[in-house]
């Protein structure tokens, strides 16, 4: 190495930042390879929740007092965190609970005065239930109908499919960024064109895309992007919706009440702006002031280097798993996220994810929310182990030596 070449980047370090990864489960070093499901949470982002409860509670955009102030201040502040973090202005991002409100405040206040019968919902098979059921409620309360676009066997989406089934009737496209069960990664700028070009709305589910690469949401081209706190080192029940101001502007309150009203009377209110007008009542203050700071340790590590660090661990992982007798992996589309899915043949998932966290590793088995897709692979769960970047080549290690005991045992 050259005396000025850049010093290697310290994980370990990075991986010290969580305090949760260094307990043992059933007397073995945990193994956290469940971050799909739930992210763990830098010491950065607990001593923002801890000390907002210690020094600054108060309700936001209420109090005159100094704490009121100060309450708003730091929930302010995690909004222009995170639309930092997401390359948008402030103003248009609206915190909620995470991406189920998020797609459910699209669904009812964009989707549901505007679809009509004959018009049509495209969505694509690889979506979470929090991206189809909302839809499916629109839909039967307005006449839409729900059309799927399918994906190829490496389970990339067969994106020729996808632009003939933009027909004139489709109103709205929801579409995952990134897939929660294969990784796929989708070309959410090209189809956003594709579907702008036809008149056709696009909502795109972030919530496994912001926490494993850089996303510029104003650059997708867009129409909403939902994305959720606790998958990105956040608290739970903390996340966000972005939407073009035109839209913000011409929408009506999803929920009433607090917060989210200029003046009431009796005979009618007068609403706040965007983006309060869609935060009715007091918020997860504590919680999106956490989520901000999440944002600005992600900032800090740099997403960039996450992706590439992830991208390493998947490399790692796939060529271990490769070498395992009658383990299948879902999706190989090329330059997928760290998620890898698979069953062993003969074997059931649920029973695999509990021999593993006898070892101290955790995994998801099940069905993922995502039972259509589930459904066309023609398997009834699959176990899924997900990747970020604060897990280790050793821990990789320790999966594939769990899997071929648990093998061992059930076959
Ligand atoms: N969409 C995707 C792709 C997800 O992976 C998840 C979480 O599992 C969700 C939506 C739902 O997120 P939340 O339960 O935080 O609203």
């Amino acid at each position: 190495m050259s005396d000025n070449a850049a010093p290697a980047f310290d994980w370990a370090q990075v991986r010290a930042d969580f305090p949760l990864l260094q307990r043992e489960v059933n007397g073995r070093p945990l193994v956290y390879l469940d971050s799909a499901n739930t992210a763990q949470k830098p010491r950065a982002v607990i001593d923002a929740v801890d000390d907002f409860y210690r020094r600054h509670n108060a309700n936001v955009s209420r109090a005159v007092h100094a704490l009121g102030s100060e309450a708003t201040e730091a929930y302010e502040g995690a909004r222009r965190a995170l639309a930092g973090f997401l390359g948008v202005q402030a103003q248009d991002l609206v915190l909620c609970s995470g991406t189920t409100f998020a797609l459910n405040l699209v669904a009812y206040s964009w989707a549901l005065p505007r679809l009509r019968p004959g018009d049509a919902i495209l969505l694509t098979r690889m979506e979470h239930h929090a991206n189809i059921v909302p839809w499916q409620l629109v839909a039967q309360r307005t006449g839409a109908t729900i059309r799927v676009a399918e994906l190829l066997p490496d389970g990339s989406l067969d994106l020729a499919a996808l632009y003939r089934a933009m027909t004139p009737e489709v109103k709205l496209l929801g579409l995952a960024h990134v897939s929660n069960v294969l990784g796929t990664v989708n070309p959410v700028a090209e189809i956003c064109r594709h579907a702008r070009e036809r008149g056709i709305t696009t909502v795109v589910d972030g919530s496994q895309a912001v926490p494993h690469m850089p996303v510029d949401v104003a650059a997708l081209g867009c129409d909403f992007y939902a994305f959720t706190g606790h998958k990105l080192c956040g608290p739970t029940g903390t996340g966000g919706l972005w939407a073009r101001r035109e839209h913000w502007q011409a929408m009506p309150p999803f929920l009433g009440g607090g917060e989210m009203i200029e003046e009431v009377r009796f005979e009618g209110s007068r609403f706040a702006a965007p983006p309060h007008r869609f935060e009715a009542g007091t918020p997860n203050i504590a919680g999106q002031v956490g989520l901000g700071a999440a944002a600005d340790y992600l900032g800090r590590v740099g997403m960039a280097r996450i992706a590439a660090r992830e991208h390493e661990l998947l490399a790692h992982a796939s060529e271990e798993l490769a070498r395992i007798d009658g383990l299948r992996v879902f999706g190989q589309a090329p330059g997928k996220a760290a998620i890898v899915s698979f069953v062993i043949d003969g074997t059931h998932a649920h029973d695999v994810a509990t021999l593993l966290d006898l070892e101290g590793v955790a995994v998801r088995s099940g069905q993922h929310c995502a039972h259509p897709l589930l459904q066309s692979l023609g398997v009834g769960a699959t176990c899924r182990a997900s990747f970020a970047f604060y897990n280790t080549h050793a821990e990789i290690e320790a999966l594939v030596a769990a899997l071929r005991k648990a093998k061992a045992l059930l076959a």
